[in-house]
């Protein structure tokens, strides 16, 4: 594996060659980081992976001071993924090219983590433009547990690039809790308490998948996890193809947002 600190000498490396796959990541990686890699591992002749904890995308700076790294773990993991390329650029490298960075989001946009992270995706949609404008990558891999991030990305950044987006499914622990980086910051306590949660939401989900009218249901699935987590944030019932409110059986998707002390987890079913 090359590690490259500069993404211009990464781009003069894999932008001669035809099917680079690209995974971006903020490192501490999981199952969930692995299964990307292997996707792309499986697609694509080369494989390029970033570590950047990317300090915009934080709407509160504690929260990106307290962002779980471990850079010793992450690079045994890819070395032994056998990952062809790791990008760890510097902030000043990546925000060198700050003009790239300026996206608006429309308000209409402003739902879901959108509305309680202000800043957040317009952060993520900086620095992926900033990547996809160097690295020419044949495809970019993203998994499906960060559904509205991957909606904005496409809404706001699929005609601007000819990378394509490959959508990967959510890992879960015991099938149950989404592999998360933030999980490290989680007690053994809370562990289960988001295993709790996530089955009470996926429960809901195949309920309302086999009768549409238990959908009314919400409040008490509501009422249920904030007995176990310390805030739900959001939790809400949204057309998956546009995010909008007008849902049926086929086109549905239940977000959530929570708190479990003060680590903010998300999801979706
Ligand atoms: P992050 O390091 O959290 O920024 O995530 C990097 C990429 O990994 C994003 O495309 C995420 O959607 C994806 N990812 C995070 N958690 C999971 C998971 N449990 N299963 C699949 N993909 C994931």
């Amino acid at each position: 594996m090359i590690i490259f600190k500069s993404i211009n000498k990464l781009k003069e490396k894999v932008n001669i060659m035809a099917n680079v796959g690209f995974v971006p990541t903020m490192g501490s990686l999981h199952k969930g980081h692995i299964s990307l890699i292997k996707n792309s591992k499986q697609k694509c002749t080369k494989t390029v992976v970033s570590i950047f904890v990317n300090p915009s995308q934080f709407n509160k700076s504690s929260d990106f001071r307290k962002y779980p790294r471990n850079l010793k773990n992450d690079l045994k993991i890819l070395k032994k993924l056998k990952v062809d390329y790791l990008l760890i650029p510097s902030i000043n490298d990546v925000y060198k090219t700050k003009k790239q960075m300026k996206i608006k989001i429309n308000n209409k946009d402003k739902i879901l983590c959108s509305k309680y992270r202000p800043g957040h995706f317009e952060g993520v949609l900086g620095v992926i433009s900033v990547f996809l404008k160097n690295i020419k990558a044949k495809y970019i891999f993203l998994g499906n547990k960060d559904f509205q991030q991957i909606y904005l990305i496409k809404k706001y950044l699929g005609n601007k690039f000819k990378t394509s987006i490959v959508v990967c499914k959510t890992i879960r622990f015991k099938n149950s809790l989404a592999y998360s980086s933030r999980n490290k910051l989680l007690s053994k306590k809370n562990i289960k308490n988001g295993i709790m949660i996530s089955n009470i939401i996926k429960k809901f989900h195949d309920l309302i998948f086999n009768d549409f009218s238990k959908i009314n249901e919400i409040e008490n699935i509501r009422y249920k996890i904030s007995n176990i987590c310390t805030r739900v944030e959001y939790l809400e019932i949204r057309n998956k193809k546009n995010l909008k409110q007008n849902i049926n059986k086929n086109n549905f998707k239940i977000f959530v947002a929570y708190y479990l002390d003060n680590v903010r987890l998300i999801d979706n079913f």
